[in-house]
């Protein structure tokens, strides 16, 4: 067999002055949707994302925390990288710009670029804020720092240029070469315009900064920004040793349109002056608005994932993403929208046929997917337009419009609706006639459930690992392959798998509250509750000291009477959305009937809850659970190491209402 090719792409270096918003999730989404659909046609993919660590602004925001700087870029870099994983979107490169690889790597860059005669020594002269020890970018004499608002002053240091100004035509002429190099085609006009316009050299250091990868035998001169964070892209893949890799250069760099310029100008122009290989391809994404104003930290309406994929899966946020906006574009980001597209695309369109076809088969056919029989016209004309997507959703994906390859692939589940409408196998008898009609509608229906969840698995990952395992089809879905997929693959008479979750209907209003309410509780999180006395003494209470309680410490009989406890009655119980631990309960303790959660929906049934008599906490402040809203809390004992609620009981019939003492 031959070698695989290889594929290499990036998301930006994301600076780590905060947390992911939904704008950084987007790029790492579609990076992630690219190496799933680059690795299911059979290509060896690596997609390096990573943070970039240096600079003032980090300095700064260290400061305000009193840590140090390498303390408080490790916690965030462990933040990136905890959330990518709970997304279930980790990156195969995760790159530190703080990593010895990669300041090996600047300062080799460096090195060549300086070798090859296009860095010297010169000065840099520009307006200062002293307070906040940094140059303002394009500011005047006379401007105030946009930062703390005090007059600039205009300094000047020693810095070494990078010779970008004898870039120009070698960058045209490989524009011109490579008309692929800048994508969308709009972006490139603008970067072909902006490089005719002239190249001014570009300051690479700077001597009043301290925290950043030092120039080596020049100190106190630092990297500044972009000659650090972009080298990252070749730090993550083998820096000096690169070519034992073998993944540069990159084939993408996924970039918001804000930050093109850097990327296909210095960039490649640094790699030129270095005589390295130049990334084939660079593609400038639009931003998500919000009420069509750019989501910003300062503007407070940035937009979190990780409440969405709590409530509704992260598939379903994937799908918002890709399907409501052509890439490249920028798009309107609202809840109401996602959720409508939820329940008409995820709930309604894929999981009901999944579902539907699925329960079909195992009433009818003993679970086991049958065999097609003669085929009429519309099965006939059915199969040709699903194999006719296969083609356009493959191309779609290739140009990255992400857009319409999902709104082809929903066209077909349409036409599986309206088909299963018109033969209406449900409505076929016993004979051997109809029972005939009746395997191959559904074997059909089957076939095209598979090839819509082979194609729509870089998407939606998660949901439809589940419709493969449903319909009982052989291997992975992950390992099927792009490229072979045809009509007429079905794997038939092996049994359907155990039905599965998969999009639940969910109100919408409701849905959107809990987002909110979740968004809210991760933006202000509550200071963490100080630790609670505990019951029983311990003999390991030597490290103790004297600020904190002692973990022996008891409590008295007046805090114990704080605690008002109630015998209660379970009304009703279900299962929440978004919520695997949690049940929904309302609970008659005597005086009212209150709304209470409870983290036990693993080991209890709701409907074995009805009736049941419980012990409750009564005046315990509300709070919300997942978004929900939760008045009380029910007493179980915490049984083995993972902790299994036990309800607690009472042997005797009591009233309900009767006070805990
Ligand atoms: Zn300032």
């Amino acid at each position: 067999m031959p070698a695989k090719q290889k594929f290499y792409l990036t998301t930006p270096i994301y600076y780590t002055n905060g947390l992911p918003h939904i704008g950084h999730t987007y790029t790492t989404v579609v990076a992630d949707v690219i190496r799933r659909y680059k690795r299911m046609r059979g290509y060896e993919v690596v997609m390096t994302t990573g943070t970039d660590e240096h600079g003032v602004n980090v300095e700064r925001a260290a400061k305000k925390t009193g840590v140090p700087e390498s303390e408080f870029v490790a916690k965030m870099a462990d933040a990136w990288r905890a959330l990518w994983l709970e997304l279930g979107i980790p990156a195969d490169e995760f790159v530190r710009t703080t990593d010895l690889q990669h300041v090996r790597t600047v300062q080799w860059l460096f090195k060549l670029c300086r070798e090859n005669g296009y860095v010297y020594k010169g000065h840099y002269t520009g307006q200062y804020c002293i307070y906040d020890n940094a140059f303002v970018n394009d500011a005047k004499p006379g401007d105030n720092c946009p930062d703390c608002g005090r007059p600039t002053e205009t300094v000047t240091e020693e810095n070494y240029f990078f010779k970008l100004s004898a870039f120009q035509k070698p960058l045209l002429d490989f524009y011109k070469k490579n008309p692929e190099f800048i994508q969308p085609e709009s972006r490139r006009n603008e970067i072909v315009t902006f490089v005719e316009g002239g190249l001014k050299d570009l300051s690479i250091t700077r001597t009043t900064i301290r925290w950043g990868i030092p120039v080596p035998g020049e100190e106190p001169h630092v990297f500044y920004v972009w000659f650090d964070a972009l080298t990252a892209y070749l730090s993550a893949v083998g820096g000096p040793d690169y070519e034992k890799r073998a993944m540069w250069p990159a084939d993408l760099h996924l970039v918001g349109k804000d930050i093109i310029r850097f990327h296909t100008v210095y960039w490649p122009a640094f790699l030129m002056a270095a005589m390295l290989p130049i990334p084939k391809q660079v593609w400038a994404h639009g931003w998500f608005l919000m009420d069509a104003s750019k989501m910003s930290k300062s503007k407070g309406n940035v937009v979190l994932p990780r409440p969405i994929a709590n409530m509704l899966g992260m598939d379903a946020l994937r799908y918002f993403l890709l399907r409501e906006v052509v890439f490249g574009q920028d798009g309107n980001f609202s809840y109401d929208a996602l959720v409508t597209r939820y329940n008409s695309d995820l709930a309604n369109g894929l999981g009901n046929l999944a579902s539907r076809t699925a329960a079909m088969i195992e009433k009818n056919f003993a679970g086991k997917i049958p065999k097609a029989g003669k085929l009429e016209p519309q099965d006939e004309t059915l199969a040709r337009e699903t194999q006719t997507a296969i083609g356009d959703v493959l191309d779609y994906f290739e140009k990255l419009n992400f857009a319409r390859a999902l709104e082809s692939l929903w066209t077909v589940i349409a036409t599986a609706d309206k088909y299963l409408t018109t033969e209406k196998p449900w409505a076929l008898g016993d004979s051997e006639a109809d029972t005939q009609r009746k395997a191959t509608v559904l074997a059909t229906t089957a076939e095209l459930l598979r090839i819509v969840t082979v194609l729509a698995h870089p998407v939606l990952p998660d949901s439809t690992t589940k419709i493969w395992t449903l319909l009982g089809q052989p291997g992975s879905v992950s390992a099927a392959e792009l490229d072979g997929l045809r009509w007429g693959q079905l794997t038939t008479g092996v049994p359907l798998g155990k039905p599965q979750t998969l999009f639940p209907r969910v109100e919408k209003s409701e849905a959107i509250e809990r987002i909110e309410s979740m968004a809210n509780e991760e933006r202000n999180p509550t200071a963490p509750p100080a630790p609670a006395p505990a019951v029983a003494s311990s003999a390991t209470a030597g490290a103790a000291t004297a600020a904190a309680p002692a973990a022996s410490e008891k409590i008295g009989i007046e805090d114990f009477a704080k605690v008002e406890m109630r015998v209660g009655q379970i009304k009703t119980a279900e299962r929440i959305v978004g919520a695997d631990k949690l049940l929904k309960l309302t609970v008659d303790i005597g005086t009212e009937i209150r709304q209470i959660c409870a983290g036990i929906a693993q080991f209890y049934e709701p409907d074995s809850l009805i009736g049941r008599k419980v012990a409750v906490v009564t005046n315990l402040a509300p709070r919300k659970l997942r978004g929900v809203e939760s008045n009380g809390m029910i007493i179980a004992a915490s049984v083995g190491p993972e902790g299994r609620p036990v309800l607690a009981g009472f042997l005797e019939d009591v009233e309900v209402g009767a006070r805990l003492k």
